[in-house]
């Protein structure tokens, strides 16, 4: 090990497979202790309606700094996660936490949670949710939660049928990062989703020009239409983008143009503004 050549340079050797099994070994160490530090948080990223510019939801976004690692990316310490089945308590927190704090907003805001595939096949996470909710005093309607196709690949059945507990109870699921992965239209028909998020890459594509980004983003708004669904575009950037998408007919936008994931206090603070705005 380079620790036992003499210095404090453990990890500075050229990344081979068995540092990167190494390094996930100690995230992973890490992440096993880090709702017990006290190292997660949430941030609340607004999502506008499409013409009148409302807040209309907030998605729920985990954070993890790490006292040994700072920040780490979702994009790392997700996948680590669900690997491990880390994801089933850290979920579990992220549900309870993100409820408790939709239920200080205005009744009109809802509330999205993003759920992972391991999560949905444990046999009582539509009674967590039933938890969740009584717990807070937050109804039901005010909670979405989002999945994406991925969360059907295992064991699809079983992943349905806790959505189908979840719409029972009157919240509403939406599909997120639709149009990449696995896409299939069989997941539409099965199962009730309130709302389609068209991926951001589209977005970017559509806005750089690309004449097969806005057909496809067209043709997500129909369908979406004819199901009786919404569609809300992620990743907008700017006016222009902004512009773009409401004129594409998206009923909703997310995006760093309308507000970055923020701080509990600082979704707070924007929809006081917003109240003493309007
Ligand atoms: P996602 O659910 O698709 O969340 C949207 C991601 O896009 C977030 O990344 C958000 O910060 C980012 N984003 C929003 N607007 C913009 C924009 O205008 N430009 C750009 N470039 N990016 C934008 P984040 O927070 O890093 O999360 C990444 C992914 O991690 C999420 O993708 C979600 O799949 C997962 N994730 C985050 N929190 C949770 C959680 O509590 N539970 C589970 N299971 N997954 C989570
Ligand atoms: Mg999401
Ligand atoms: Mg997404
Ligand atoms: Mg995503």
């Amino acid at each position: 090990r380079a620790k036992d050549e003499g210095g404090n340079v453990h990890f500075s050797y050229v990344p081979s497979l068995h540092a990167e099994a190494e390094e996930r070994r100690v995230l992973e160490g890490s992440l096993r202790r880090a709702i017990a530090n006290n190292e997660l948080q949430l941030n609340f990223q607004p999502v506008v309606d499409a013409n009148s510019e409302d807040v209309v939801s907030f998605e729920a976004l985990l954070r993890w700094n790490s006292c040994e690692h700072g920040m780490v990316s979702p994009a790392k310490f997700i996948p680590l996660a669900e690997d491990t089945r880390l994801i089933v308590p850290i979920g579990n927190w992220v549900l309870h936490n993100a409820c408790r704090e939709a239920a200080k907003w205005p009744s009109q805001v809802k509330i999205a949670v993003n759920v992972s595939g391991e999560q949905l096949l444990e046999p009582d996470f539509a009674d967590e949710v039933v938890r969740a909710l009584a717990e807070s005093g937050l109804p039901p309607q005010r909670l979405e939660v989002e999945v994406t196709e991925s969360v059907f690949l295992r064991d699809g059945r079983t992943a349905r049928e806790t959505l189908e507990k979840i719409l029972a109870l009157g919240c509403t699921v939406a599909l997120d990062d639709f149009g990449t992965g696995y896409s299939s239209l069989g997941y539409l028909r099965s199962l009730r989703f309130s709302t389609i998020k068209v991926d951001r890459s589209f977005v970017l594509g559509a806005s750089e020009g690309s004449q097969e980004s806005v057909a496809i983003i067209n043709a997500v708004v129909a369908m979406a239409r004819s199901l009786n669904m919404t569609t809300t575009a992620e990743g907008v950037e700017d006016q222009e983008q902004a512009r773009m998408i409401r004129d594409l007919g998206c009923n909703k936008i997310q995006g760093y143009y309308f507000g970055r994931p923020m701080a509990a206090e600082d979704a707070r603070k924007l929809l006081r503004m917003k109240r003493e705005a309007a």
